[in-house]
């Protein structure tokens, strides 16, 4: 397969997030002080912080989570999505608190639903990167 949409920024932040995709791996920005848990990258906001990021560590989530918000795409705004209209863009509300913006798959678009419970699928699409989307959870 080759990729022809755009990729996603990479810099030291967030990179630990892509290589964790990567293994097929889901994970969130965690405090080791008091169990928050953020996305993106923020310091702790219950408490002061260590220096450096120092009470904050990559730490694996569920990648389970809800959908909070959704739009149907009809319209292609680049070429590499002309085959994929109409496709849903969500913000899923994680189980952990934070958001992310993210697709949701494997279901007619038009059956997504508001508080849908949604998992994430791992979709492996070049050396370098692997996407979180999210689909259905079977009830
Ligand atoms: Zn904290």
């Amino acid at each position: 397969m080759v990729w022809n949409k755009p990729l996603p920024s990479m810099d030291p932040d967030i990179e630990p997030f892509w290589k964790a995709l990567k293994r097929h791996e889901f994970n969130l920005y965690h405090c080791k002080k008091c169990g928050a848990w953020y996305f993106p990258v923020a310091c702790c906001r219950n408490h002061d912080n260590e220096p450096l990021f120092g009470n904050m560590e990559w730490a694996k989530a569920s990648g389970k989570g809800k959908v909070f918000a959704f739009n149907i795409h009809h319209r292609a705004f680049h070429p590499g999505f002309e085959k994929d209209v109409p496709y849903v863009y969500a913000m899923i509300k994680l189980e952990e608190g934070p958001m992310i913006g993210s697709n949701v798959v494997g279901c007619d678009p038009y059956q997504v639903k508001i508080d849908m419970p949604v998992e994430i699928v791992f979709q492996d699409i070049t050396e370098q990167f692997t996407l979180p989307q999210f689909r259905p959870v079977a009830q």
